[in-house]
């Protein structure tokens, strides 16, 4: 079984020259979905982890169901302005102008042990930010886990002193 085989990759999507890799292939197969989230768990299970953080969307569909598999608490992180709570959040970068992620102010309490999840690390400019949340609230984070990573554009070297983990890795 090769994972690969569950990734549409399309090309031009969402600019010419993107080469999109399309994860609702994979998700739509349970049988699938639900090894892709086993092999996370097993992936990640030297660390210890009281908290997972995802980002918006796609974040949340390989977070949430890896916090569930390891018993542990999930804390979304959010485009600003939908989190109803008091919230910090940082700026960052796009490919094509900037945005803002939010958490909630007790999403994670100082000293707990976070692991961060998201889909796919590109140029690590979502987890970086997502890290730096978490850290500024005081957490841990212990590690990065992915679905997918493309290697070619470096999205580690924005992780320094971060443990990345991915499931499949594109150059
Ligand atoms: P980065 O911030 O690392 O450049 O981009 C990663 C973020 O953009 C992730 O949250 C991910 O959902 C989204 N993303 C960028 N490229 C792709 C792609 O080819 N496929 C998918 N599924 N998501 C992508």
């Amino acid at each position: 079984m090769n994972y690969k085989d569950y990734i549409r990759v399309i090309p031009d999507f969402p600019q010419p020259g993107i080469s999109f890799k399309d994860i609702t292939t994979l998700l739509q197969n349970g049988e699938i979905y639900k090894k892709a989230i086993n092999d996370m768990k097993e992936m990640v299970s030297a660390l210890k982890i009281d908290v997972i953080a995802g980002p918006e969307a796609r974040g949340f569909v390989v977070g949430a169901p890896l916090a569930y598999a390891l018993g542990v608490g999930f804390a979304p992180i959010r485009k600003s302005g939908k989190l109803p709570y008091e919230t910090i959040e940082i700026g960052y970068d796009l490919e094509y102008g900037k945005d803002r992620l939010a958490m909630h102010t007790d999403a994670v309490r100082k000293g707990q042990n976070v692991l961060i999840a998201d889909d796919l690390l590109a140029t690590g400019g979502t987890i970086s930010t997502s890290v730096n949340l978490v850290k500024q609230l005081g957490g841990n984070v212990v590690g990065a886990a992915f679905l997918i990573e493309l290697a070619a554009l470096n999205g580690r070297n924005k992780l320094p002193g971060v443990e990345v983990f991915s499931l499949m890795t594109y150059e």
